[in-house]
Formats: structure tokens, C-alpha cells, sequence
């Protein structure tokens, strides 16, 4: 056992990342998580594992670093369904696997369970319930502290098959998007709010009402999930002499909100760090920065645009399908800049990004909640009505709700 212990401030899975690499290697590793367990920041809501932003299929690169992708459940999906603002349906396909569907949660088939296993496998104890002060922790991982955007979804019985759909949709998901996910007779219909609105229920009750009436899903409701993305870059990821990994650092995706794959990289950039195998501030700098820049351009391109743009993005997608004969090469060029979105980086953080003072005195630029626009106020249709009552009904013989926001 090294002499010194490693204590991290969060058991998600950018700190449970780092303590299984940091077990495996001898040290004595605590982690310190403020919930009941791993994964009870959400509740069976499933989560996709992207595979475009690396040269690598991600479960390799996971294997590589001596993390266990057979340690949870995962289903891999090579096509989706796109809808397009004006309602036509498109297939993305790829030969591949573009993405993985996870869930989120306490069962045992989760991922954040995975890795808490491969963690206490690997000789990390795991404090639950426990407070700890982050200037007594070397690693930070406790997940994000603001919003820049929110995303609320129900979880239901359907008896439709495996699929995902995912929509661009300005009036459903002000500025973003929503979807639909089944795996094994359970549903997960999802939408994003870029924009920050007073009744945000509503968004949801007409995304299901618009899902229901698109595709055959015989939805039993089970309870209704969400939770918060803070978009954030900061002039340090290794301040104080404490790493930052994780959404805690900042690493997320501005454009969809793909956090995950980010998090298991830093959380393992971190512990290679501490091994001495490179340095923590230029891996992150040099493999995820710029990943995380180019996004944010993106989204502030997206920002500018509504429904016509998002029409243009997927016709685009699909033009591009046709020539390549691959989906996800226009997934991967997204996150490959070429001259002009690169130029754009100085006036997206002039015209998007806030600067912020953190009370551990790091700065950083980040994207605040934005402003509803006149265009999001509209009239609920009946269906969405009728579902707001039914899920009134769950909630009231007990649905739960993993968020804390009373009207959705
Ligand atoms: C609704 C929703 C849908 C999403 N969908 C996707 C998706 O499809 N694909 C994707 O890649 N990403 C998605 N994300 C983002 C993804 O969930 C996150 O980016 C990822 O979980 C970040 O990992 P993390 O380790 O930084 O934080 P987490 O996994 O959240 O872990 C942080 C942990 O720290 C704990 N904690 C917080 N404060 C303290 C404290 N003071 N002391 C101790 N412990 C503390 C928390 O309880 C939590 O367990 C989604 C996020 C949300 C909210």
C-alpha cells in the first residue's frame, strides 16, 4: 500500500473511474459520496454512451485503461430514428456501434453500479452518506454545481421494441432536443430544456403527447426522472492541489449533453496523473479541451437557429449518409473543426459564455441558463392535458419523482 491516502469527493463515475485505477495500483483510495449509493443522483433513467468523439470504440479504450465494460448492462445501437422539426422520420446508420444505451441508477445492472463494484473489487472503500470537506479531498468528482440547462423525461412500460429516436424540435425542447429510448419493455421519453422556462412540465406532457401519437407505444407510466447539465470551462483543471474531473471540472458536452464519456476519461486521466503517468491539466488540455470547445461552438451555432436550422442540420446529416454511406461520419465531423467553426471560438465566448468565480477561487467561462423565448409560450393541446392528469394519478399513488421540481 502506498503511505499516503487518496480521498475523492464524489462516488459518480469520474471518481469511481479513478479509484479503481488508483486501487488496482496500491493506493489506498476513499471515496466520499454525499447520497445513499452510486447512481442515486438518478433513477432508471437511460443514458446513451456515445462513440464518435474518439478514434477508438469507447468499450476498447475502457479495457485498455483496465475498466470492465461487461461490469454493467449496455445495449449498442448502430441506427436511430431522426426526427426532423416538420415531423418526417430519417435512419442514421452506421456498420458499427455509434452509441450505447446505459441506465443510470441503484440496480444492480446500472452502470454507476459497475463501477462501484470494480471499484470495491479493486480495494477503494466507499464512504456513502458522507460529508467531506473538498480541501480535504485530492480528487474532485461531485458532479455539476450550476445549470445551464435542464432535462426531464418519464419512465414507463411500453410493449414496443428496443429503439431510439431522437428529435430536433425547438418548440418540444426549446433549443435542443428530445427522445425516446426502450430498452426491454421499459420507455424513457426525455426532453431538453437549453432555455430556461416557468412551467417546464408542460414540455414534457406534449413531447409524450407528440411520441404517443408517432409511434405505437402503449405507454404505462412509472415515474418521471431528470436532472441538470452545467456547462463550464475553467482556466484550471488542476487547482490547489486538487484534480477537477468530471462535470465538478466543467467536462461536459455543450452541445447534447454527453457527459459520460467524459467523466470516465478524466476520472482515469486523473489517476494516470497521480501514477505519473502524464499530467493531468495538459492530457485534458490536449484530449477533451478541444472536444469541449468545438462544442460549444456548435452550440452556439444551434442557439441561433430554430426549427428552419435544425431542418437544415438534418438534411444535411442525411445528405451526408448518402454520399458516405456511414451516419456516423457526420456525428464525428460535428466534433472536427475545420477553419471557420475554429475561427468562430472567440466570438462564441464573447457572445455565449459568462465568466465566474468559484468559491474554491477557480474561474471559469461558462454558459449560463438562457432566457425563454416569446416562441415558447403556446397553448398545451388536449393530449397533453389529459397526460398531465394521468400523471398527476401515478404521482399521487406513488410515482415518483428523482428531481427536485414540483410541476412536472
Ligand atoms: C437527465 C440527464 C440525462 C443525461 N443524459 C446523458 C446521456 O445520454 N449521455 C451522456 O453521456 N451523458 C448524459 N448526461 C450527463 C451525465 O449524466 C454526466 O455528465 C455524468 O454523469 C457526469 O459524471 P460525474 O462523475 O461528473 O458526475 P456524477 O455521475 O453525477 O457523480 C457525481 C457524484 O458526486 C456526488 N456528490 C455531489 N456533491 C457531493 C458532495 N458535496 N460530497 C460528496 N459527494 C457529492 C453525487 O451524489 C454523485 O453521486 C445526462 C445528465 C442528465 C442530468
Amino acid at each position: 500500500m502506498k503511505s499516503e491516502p487518496i480521498h475523492i469527493l464524489g462516488a459518480g463515475l469520474s471518481g469511481l473511474s479513478a479509484a479503481i485505477i488508483l486501487s488496482k495500483n496500491g493506493y489506498d483510495v476513499h471515496v466520499h459520496e454525499i447520497r445513499s449509493d452510486s447512481g442515486a443522483r438518478f433513477d432508471g433513467d437511460f443514458q446513451g454512451l456515445e462513440n464518435w468523439t474518439g478514434s477508438k470504440d469507447f468499450f476498447d479504450e475502457m479495457r485498455e485503461w483496465g475498466l470492465d465494460p461487461d461490469s454493467f448492462k449496455s445495449d449498442a445501437f448502430s441506427v436511430v430514428d431522426l426526427i426532423h422539426p416538420d415531423d418526417e422520420i430519417t435512419q442514421p446508420i452506421t456498420d458499427g456501434v455509434a452509441f450505447r444505451v446505459v441506465e443510470r441508477g441503484t440496480d444492480e445492472h446500472c452502470i454507476d453500479q459497475g463501477f462501484k463494484r470494480m471499484a470495491i473489487e479493486a480495494g477503494a472503500t466507499i464512504h456513502y452518506r458522507s460529508k467531506r470537506k473538498p480541501e480535504e479531498c485530492q480528487i474532485i468528482a461531485a458532479g455539476p454545481k450550476d445549470s445551464s440547462a435542464v432535462a426531464f423525461g418519464e419512465i414507463f412500460h411500453t410493449d414496443h421494441p428496443n429503439h431510439v429516436s431522437f428529435q430536433l424540435n425547438d418548440k418540444l425542447a426549446p433549443g435542443a432536443y428530445s427522445y425516446l429510448i426502450v430498452i426491454d419493455g421499459i420507455g424513457l421519453i426525455c426532453t431538453c430544456l437549453w432555455r430556461k422556462q416557468k412551467k417546464s412540465g408542460r414540455y414534457l406532457n406534449e413531447t409524450i403527447a407528440w411520441y404517443e401519437s408517432h409511434y405505437e407505444l402503449n405507454r404505462r407510466p412509472i415515474k418521471r426522472v431528470g436532472g441538470k447539465g452545467d456547462f463550464s470551462l475553467p482556466d484550471k483543471y488542476y487547482h490547489d492541489g486538487r484534480y477537477y474531473v468530471g462535470e465538478a471540472g466543467g467536462l461536459q458536452d455543450f452541445m447534447w449533453g454527453f457527459g459520460m464519456r467524459y467523466a470516465i476519461t478524466s476520472g482515469v486521466l486523473a489517476a494516470k496523473s497521480i501514477l505519473g503517468e502524464g499530467d493531468y491539466e495538459s492530457e485534458v488540455r490536449k484530449n477533451l479541451v478541444p472536444l469541449i470547445k468545438i462544442s460549444a461552438t456548435n452550440r452556439f451555432l444551434m442557439n441561433r437557429i430554430g426549427d428552419n436550422g435544425f431542418k437544415m442540420v438534418a438534411r444535411y446529416w442525411m445528405r451526408d449518409q448518402r454520399k458516405k454511406g456511414d451516419g456516423l461520419e457526420f456525428m464525428r465531423w460535428v466534433y472536427t473543426p475545420g477553419i471557420f467553426r475554429r475561427m468562430l471560438w472567440p466570438v462564441t465566448k464573447l457572445a455565449m459564455l459568462r465568466r465566474k468565480k468559484l468559491a474554491d477561487g477557480r474561474m471559469v467561462t461558462r454558459m449560463p441558463f438562457r432566457k425563454s423565448l416569446r416562441r415558447d409560450s403556446w397553448e398545451e393541446s388536449d393530449r397533453a392535458l389529459e397526460i398531465s392528469e394521468q400523471w398527476k394519478i401515478v404521482k399521487k399513488s406513488g410515482g415518483a419523482v428523482s428531481f427536485p421540481d414540483s410541476d412536472v
